[in-house]
């Protein structure tokens, strides 16, 4: 049975709490995701357990970078570059349609972070730490072939340039298709499903009690070992354990801005210096460019994370400020997205200079919790996890279990012989919806979110016959979501199935009678909960777009 489909959700209950497992894990982020998939994969029968939906805490908001981090190198975390510099290669490798290499460009200025020498070998640097060939290695670049390829940089203090490798990804993708690879081995994976509890025999957490958040009702799952990956409710799930002692959790909130492509048309992807001495980046992706990073300490509800008026105003200042020509004001913010960093507290150390290293905390009583680490970092942080259960079960049972196998395990939508492989499907789809009336961007959209499963998309889509192509597609990408990737609300697709939220806010407007109608007939919504979903939906766009100053808030 096929326990992602939306429609097989109460079988997928039925055997949470009818079997026993050897791991359950706490959290759907992309951490969970990637423990679930090492842990089925080397043969552990597993239960993920998220209490939202996938990937709606941290691992939708990021500055959705597969990178090894430059700034680390900075603070001299030489372990840490290297390894999550050789994970980038090795992602893209996994799902080369979702983790694309991206050339950024780090502008060299009077005053600025970084200095031309200590650019060209902190660079190079990087690109033996990653491993990076030698033809996507880092090239330096004088004033002038810098405003070349940026003519919207300022030439007044600009010195030149580095240009290095690095790759752009979809965090809410990755999680999902990380938990469907998962699937294939058997691991069961419920959202709207929140451990409220622990069970324990003897002193050591033998299950967890948890609710259906769609429907109230509490239910009971039993298993050798639980691991809380839970992001930034790492403590409160260590609190509920009575383990809450030594080290804890540092939240800082990062925030993002997304502005039509034509508003700041930045030719890629660059890392720039802003006045306070931080640095932050901007992404152009489709139709749009996306800006970020802020680096604040959060003390505020872990489950409702907003942008404020501080927020956007940073990041709008912070741009006009590095491309002279561009002008940006709130109204011309289409969509944002604020999440939160769980780094693990370091006395004395401001928001930025926090470690963004992983870290495991063992209970007395068997939890294991897993906080810290980078997106870019989930396959090892899940590896590291995963040993150490693999210890436990030699000590506990004699039962031996295989080495990671992740490296080699292509994710669902991935498999492409390379990146060349992708740009053919890509022109085969173009190919294929150009008679439909869609373009080339459609085909950039459709292979980038679903990779190789845009076929099927296409498939239902040449089925149905609405007049506008537009309506086909997203009605053919909710009834996709809805057979493979456990979607139950208007937000789960709109945010973390498709993106449209942050990436194309106009067509949820124009498409909304749509979507709402496809929804209503595939779940068989009633009235009521029709308006819920649409007052949802539309809360969430009036969030994106609105940022309350900050005395409102508190
Ligand atoms: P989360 O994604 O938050 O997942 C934890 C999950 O646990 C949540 O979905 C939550 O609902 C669930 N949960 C909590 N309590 C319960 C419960 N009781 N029962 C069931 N489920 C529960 N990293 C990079 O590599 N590249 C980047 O470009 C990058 N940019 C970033 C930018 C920002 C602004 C931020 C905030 C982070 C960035 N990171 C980046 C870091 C990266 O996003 C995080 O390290 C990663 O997403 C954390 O994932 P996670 O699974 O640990 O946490």
């Amino acid at each position: 049975m096929n326990y992602l489909s939306s429609h097989n959700r109460n079988a997928a209950f039925q055997k949470a709490q009818n079997e026993s497992f050897d791991l359950i894990i706490i959290g759907g982020g992309i951490t969970g995701a990637g423990i679930a998939l090492d842990a089925a994969s080397r043969g552990l029968k597993t239960l993920l357990l998220e209490k939202n939906d996938f990937a709606s805490g941290t691992s939708s908001r990021s500055t959705k970078l597969i990178h090894g981090g430059l700034r680390y190198l900075k603070q001299f975390e030489i372990a840490l570059v290297r390894e999550v510099g050789m994970e980038r290669a090795i992602v893209h490798r996994l799902a080369p349609h979702l983790v694309v290499s991206e050339k950024m460009l780090l502008p060299l200025v009077e005053g600025g972070t970084y200095g031309r020498l200590a650019t060209s070998f902190g660079l190079m640097i990087y690109d033996v730490l990653a491993g990076v060939e030698s033809e996507d290695q880092r090239i330096m670049l004088n004033k002038d072939q810098t405003q070349r390829l940026e003519p919207l940089l300022d030439g007044e203090g600009l010195k030149g340039s580095g240009l290095y490798a690095e790759y752009r990804t979809d965090d809410a993708r990755l999680t999902i298709e990380v938990i469907k690879t998962a699937a294939a081995y058997d691991a069961i994976s419920l959202n709207y499903a929140e451990v409220t509890d622990f069970v324990y025999a003897e002193g050591k957490v033998t299950g967890v009690r948890f609710r259906d958040c769609l429907t109230g009702t509490s239910h009971t799952a039993t298993s050798r070992y639980v691991i809380s990956a839970a992001g930034p409710w790492v403590d409160k799930i260590r609190k509920k354990d009575g383990s809450l002692n030594g080290k804890r959790l540092h939240l800082t909130k990062g925030v993002h801005l997304v502005v039509p492509h034509e508003k700041l048309p930045v030719s890629q992807s660059i890392y720039f210096d802003v006045p306070d001495g931080r640095m932050i980046f901007a992404i152009p992706r489709g139709k749009v460019t996306y800006v970020g990073t802020t680096d604040t300490d959060y003390h505020d509800n872990l489950d409702h994370v907003i942008t404020n008026q501080e927020d956007a105003e940073y990041l709008l200042e912070a741009v006009n400020h590095t491309f002279p020509s561009i002008e940006l004001s709130l109204e011309d913010v289409d969509s944002s997205w604020a999440g939160l960093r769980p780094l693990i507290h370091e006395e004395g150390k401001s928001a930025s200079e926090l470690s963004r290293k992983d870290e495991i905390f063992l209970s007395p009583n068997g939890l294991i919790s897993i906080a810290g680490g980078k997106l870019t970092g989930y396959r090892k942080m899940a590896e590291k996890v995963v040993d150490l259960v693999a210890k436990k079960m030699r000590k506990d049972q004699g039962r031996e279990l295989p080495d990671c196998r992740t490296k080699g395990l292509i994710l669902t939508g991935g498999a492409f012989k390379d990146a060349d492989g992708v740009t053919a499907y890509k022109d085969e789809v173009f190919r294929n919806i150009q008679s439909l009336g869609l373009d080339m961007l459609d085909a950039e959209y459709l292979v980038s979110n679903y990779g190789n499963q845009a076929n099927a998309i296409i498939t239902a889509m040449k089925g149905m016959d609405d007049l506008n192509p537009y309506a086909s597609m997203v009605r053919a990408e909710i009834q996709f979501c809805l057979e493979n990737e456990l979607v139950f609300s208007l937000l789960d697709f709109c945010s973390r199935r498709s993106g449209r939220l942050y990436f194309d806010i106009e067509s949820l407007k124009s498409l909304q009678t749509v979507i709402l109608s496809e929804f209503q007939q595939q779940l068989d919504w009633d009235e009521s909960r029709l308006r819920k979903e649409r007052e949802e939906l539309e809360l969430a766009v009036y969030e994106a777009q609105h940022f309350p100053p900050l005395k409102v808030m508190n």
